[in-house]
């Protein structure tokens, strides 16, 4: 019995200490690990396999939209950066700069890009003449690098992966509707490939972008009722067009600047994977990202017949384009039960000695932990339904436990109290930064996006007239 419960002790208690059970399934699973330099990880197979799958879905959809991949340089001359105020301003503490290459001081220093919108702009005005250029829509999958002093591997780092989505537009109401478009797409990803449900919404001046006209986010509800940012959409209207010149002759035979758009996501949707659906034996992962979708297990692999029909099961499941694994390691049954509940894989299937007999198969989910058994003729398509229903479940019992988690607040107190208990906090607010900044001040809660559609009568803070319903949460 030690044995078989060997991986569970070996991670802390979900609830008793969420951010060492987090630790631990990151670092167990062989998800990362941490590398040399403080701020920095290493994406090992198993995260780097997530990614990958997220990058597929998410490539598919970009695609569908008119959008096409591109490269741009990691290194960015500092001076980009000052030509948009608000934008240096916001990420300046973030840079890192190179100023020594080749063995000699740079004449200019070199910012390794904190994201790309002053490289892409200055790119753009060489590109973008007439109107008949516009829109352009290219998107990049690459590093970015922004100084963190501390490193959770997913969440915060100096160094993570992303795409960056910028695109240009010959009119205001054509930017503003790619920058909702695009969050619409990044919603409908994140509730039908990683099974969580988002909110999505306009962000506060405090909150939004460093040079954006406005910032909309999707947020997600972690195991700890905190908050995690999935994704962004910026709506950049003329600021980026005029500080680099993204000029273009209209139909009308005037010169124009152009509008512009900018979104993007991270790796740091692994880690909202991870907090949504994990528990206490690990990772639970949505079938359509997992790396691997099923696991089969051999029981008494040495007996008649098994492993033989071990593996041509497996071919029939890879077959049928599911991603499955073949357990026909040395450890024993429970072991293994162990490894890939720990691991996050969505279905195991146990094939034994009896069940061969029976003709069947014994499934078990890892979202539920239900098992239930399978005819093994012809198993592959209820194995492809199962990963179906699995991933619509898992999504549906997020919701849910999200949805239960959101609660009004009308002062102060009970805004401290709401998210004290690890809910998302409505409130009223009149619109003015320094109610916003008490909130953070004294409930280390800060405004997500702005309840879209709702009204609230006063301001949680001052008691004035609220212009704004906002939903609170202390946040990744
Ligand atoms: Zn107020």
């Amino acid at each position: 019995m030690a044995k078989e419960n060997q991986f569970v002790e070996q991670i802390a208690d979900i609830d008793a200490d969420f951010p060492q059970w987090y630790t631990d399934v990151v670092l167990k699973t062989k998800l990362v690990d941490y590398g040399p330099v403080k701020g920095t990880m290493v994406i090992r197979p198993y995260g780097y396999a997530i990614w990958e799958n997220i990058q597929k879905e998410m490539d598919k959809r970009f695609k569908a939209q008119g959008v096409e991949n591109a490269y741009f340089p990691l290194l960015i001359p500092m001076s980009f950066f000052t030509k948009e105020a608000e934008h240096v301003e916001g990420f300046a503490p973030e840079i890192a700069v190179v100023t020594v290459a080749g063995g000699e001081p740079l004449a200019e220093p070199l910012a390794i890009r904190p994201t790309s919108e002053t490289i892409i702009g200055t790119m753009y005005s060489k590109w973008i003449q007439s109107y008949r250029d516009l829109p352009l829509k290219i998107n990049q999958w690459c590093n970015v690098m922004r100084w963190e002093k501390t490193t959770r591997p997913f969440l915060r780092t100096s160094e993570f992966l992303w795409q960056e989505g910028h695109t240009v537009h010959a009119t205001a109401e054509e930017a503003e509707e790619e920058t909702q478009k695009m969050l619409e797409i990044y919603k409908e990803f994140a509730e039908n490939c990683l099974a969580i449900p988002v909110i999505t919404g306009k962000k506060t001046e405090k909150e939004k972008f460093a040079g954006a006209v406005a910032t909309y986010g999707m947020e997600a509800m972690m195991h700890d009722g905190k908050s995690l940012q999935a994704g962004t959409s910026h709506y950049l209207g003329q600021n980026f067009a005029s500080a680099f010149d993204i000029q273009f002759l209209d139909k009308d035979g005037t010169h124009k600047t152009a509008y512009t758009s900018s979104w993007g996501v991270s790796t740091r949707l692994i880690g909202a994977i991870i907090m949504t659906h994990g528990d206490s034996r690990g990772l639970v992962l949505p079938p359509v990202v997992a790396p691997v979708q099923c696991v089969i297990v051999p029981i008494a692999a040495k007996k008649a017949g098994v492993s033989e029909a071990c593996a041509k099961l497996r071919d029939e499941l890879e077959q049928a384009g599911v991603r499955v694994k073949l357990d026909d390691s040395e450890n024993s049954p429970g072991w293994k039960f162990n490894e890939w509940e720990m691991k996050g894989v969505p279905v195991r299937i146990e094939l034994g000695p009896r069940d061969l007999e029976a003709g069947k198969i014994l499934c078990a989910r890892r979202d539920t932990l239900e098992k239930s058994e399978m005819a093994l003729s012809g198993a592959a398509d209820g194995i492809r339904a199962l990963l179906q229903t699995v991933q619509k479940d898992m999504l549906e019992a997020a919701r849910k436990r999200r949805d239960g988690r959101i609660v009004y607040a009308k002062d102060m107190d009970e805004i401290l109290a709401g998210v004290e208990n690890g809910n998302f906090v409505k409130a009223g607010w009149c619109g003015c930064r320094e109610c916003e900044d008490k909130i953070k001040e004294k409930t280390a809660a800060s405004a997500r996006v702005y309840a879209e559609g709702e009204t609230a009568e006063t301001c949680a803070v001052c008691g004035k007239k609220a212009k704004h319903m906002i939903i609170y949460a202390r946040a990744y």
